[in-house]
């Protein structure tokens, strides 16, 4: 990616708390570029409650419009209103922007809490499909005239009968394909090759749904296999020919049973790098990790698809604690660290990442952190932002 020095970068602010921690985390990335000599031009727009007040709308074809445009852009968290004809509002910008996966790094910060022993073992990045699979949105109310018509095929498949055979049962379909599986299977492919990796892991029910979830395992090996010959390698023959140990420039690409995968997440975690899973599961699992490392206080991810990319994190508006300024920041100032990586700016993302990292080793923390961590002391976001920025003005 060709990126200027002083480039434009659209901000939505998001709803809820979206309000008070995008202005403040905007501080703190443009710091870091400043203190790496660089220049970010935000150019703010507008989605969600913000939209409907300025333009009556919810999501602004202009909006729209811009992020394709500028490509690459960050967003705050936004509220679904009731009724609005769609299940999420997010949802909606991700299909029109078509940013099929979603992905999430998980790491361990020095002193954030965590329910397991050894936190420090986790770092992962989860590549979750975000077009397909049950989030497809594909489903029928029971007693609707589509279930009808498939009620007697459902009831024989299902060899019951009593509870579905007055039509109280509600069906949905669970798509996934070859392409929305190879395109996501070869962004984590190349991300792990990029970024040194040591392996991608399927994780899918194929042993229970052999049709998706086991096409979607053989799909992501056949991808591995057509497009990655020399990069990878799958794991009958890291054992078969390389006795277990990998050799340097080799990506292992293996699968897990999606359940069996979320022990390995607690108990095994060094063993597992990249991840790439159909929606359903990557939402189980990345939450899951995510908790490991610290909770959605802090939890970053990315929305990405050909050429675009939408920083965000992976908390909602929390609407109970909006306007007061309190929520934690670092989930959107280490969503922008994302992105800074990814217009090659990683000298910029070094600083954030140390100087959020510093700061919650130092127990000045938003008080999400401050109820699990001895001895915090509670700051709020805006002081919070303003410590780390002094921070970075420091490391740089
Ligand atoms: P949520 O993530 O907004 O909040 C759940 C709880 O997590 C909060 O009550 C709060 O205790 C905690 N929390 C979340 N972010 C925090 C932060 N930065 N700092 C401190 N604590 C934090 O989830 P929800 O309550 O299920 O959803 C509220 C709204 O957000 C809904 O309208 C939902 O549709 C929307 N949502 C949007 C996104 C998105 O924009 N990508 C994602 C999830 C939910």
């Amino acid at each position: 990616l060709e990126v200027p020095d002083n480039p434009i970068i659209p901000i939505i602010y998001g709803d809820g708390i979206g309000k008070d921690v995008a202005p403040v985390a905007q501080d703190v990335l443009s710091a870091a570029a400043e203190a790496t000599g660089r220049d970010i031009n935000w150019f703010r727009l507008y989605a969600g409650e913000s939209a409907r007040e300025k333009y009556d709308e919810n999501l602004p074809e202009d909006t729209v419009q811009a992020l394709k445009d500028y490509r690459v852009s960050i967003k705050g968290p936004l509220t679904t209103p009731v009724g609005a004809g769609f299940r999420s509002l997010n949802v909606a910008l991700r299909k029109k922007l078509d940013l099929y996966t979603n992905m999430r790094p998980t790491y361990y910060l020095d002193g954030v809490p965590s329910p397991v022993s050894d936190p420090e073992e986790m770092d992962m990045v989860n590549f979750r499909e975000n077009t397909e699979d049950v989030y497809a949105g594909i489903e029928w109310e029971a007693g609707t005239d589509e279930v009808e018509q498939v009620r007697d095929f459902v009831e024989d498949e299902m060899g019951f009968d009593s509870t579905i055979h007055d039509g109280s049962v509600g069906i949905g379909v669970k798509p996934i394909s070859e392409f929305g599986t190879k395109r996501l299977v070869r962004q984590a492919i190349e991300y792990a090759i990029e970024n040194d990796r040591d392996s991608v892991t399927l994780v899918h029910k194929g042993n229970i749904m052999k049709f998706t979830e086991g096409a979607f395992r053989d799909w992501g090996y056949e991808l591995a296999e057509e497009e990655f010959p020399e990069q990878t390698i799958d794991e009958d023959t890291l054992w078969e020919e390389y006795d277990g140990e990998a050799p340097e420039d080799k990506v292992v690409v293996k699968d897990r049973i999606a359940d069996n995968m979320l022990q390995q997440l607690l108990t095994r975690t060094s063993n597992y790098d990249v991840l790439a899973m159909p929606n359903l599961n990557g939402d189980y699992l990345s939450d899951a990790a995510g908790a490991q490392i610290g909770g959605l206080g802090i939890a970053p991810g990315a929305n990405i698809g050909d050429g675009r990319f939408l920083a965000e994190p992976v908390h909602g508006s929390a609407p109970k604690h909006a306007g007061k300024d309190k929520a934690n920041p670092s989930a959107l100032i280490l969503s922008g660290k994302i992105l800074l990586e990814h217009i090659g700016w990683q000298d910029a993302a070094d600083l954030v990442h140390d100087a959020v990292e510093q700061q919650i080793s130092s127990k000045r923390v938003t008080y999400d952190l401050e109820r699990q961590v001895e001895g915090g002391e509670k700051l709020a976001a805006s002081e919070y932002a303003e410590e780390i920025i002094d921070r970075i003005h420091e490391l740089a």
